[in-house]
């Protein structure tokens, strides 16, 4: 679960898109199975959006827990395999959680995806 400071509006049209911490933004009811997923309502635009929305996590399945036990063991120098065997996940699952945090690493500064992932497929075979 994030601060709400740590969010911003998801709403390309939005004036405050691009700012963090203004006040604009409230979490106001749930979504998701469980409604384990926190929706976010932006005041200035009046739009509504997951707070998965533009994170890592918008597309996973996995439980917020395992992904970030998945890029916690990338940042600390682990292999996709070491990471797979060591969280309990598909190595495969674990290449597409670096791929998607390193495109977010590019534009978002969060400490979730502050790191720069390692190609573990590596020059020769
Ligand atoms: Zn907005």
């Amino acid at each position: 679960m994030y601060p709400i400071d740590q969010l911003c509006c998801q709403n390309p049209e939005c004036s405050d898109r691009l700012s963090r911490g203004q006040g604009n933004l409230v979490f106001r009811g749930w979504s998701g199975k469980g409604k384990r997923i926190r929706m976010v309502y932006c005041r200035s635009c009046k739009a509504h959006f997951s707070e998965r929305k533009g994170t890592v996590l918008e597309q996973s399945r996995l439980p917020d827990e395992t992904v970030l036990d998945v890029l916690n063991h990338i940042r600390e120098g682990c292999g996709t395999r070491a990471t797979g065997r060591m969280v309990g996940v598909d190595k495969n699952t674990v290449t597409r959680y670096v791929i998607l945090a390193g495109a977010h690493a590019e534009s978002l500064h969060q400490e979730l995806v502050a790191f720069s992932p390692s190609d573990s497929r590596g020059p020769g075979r």
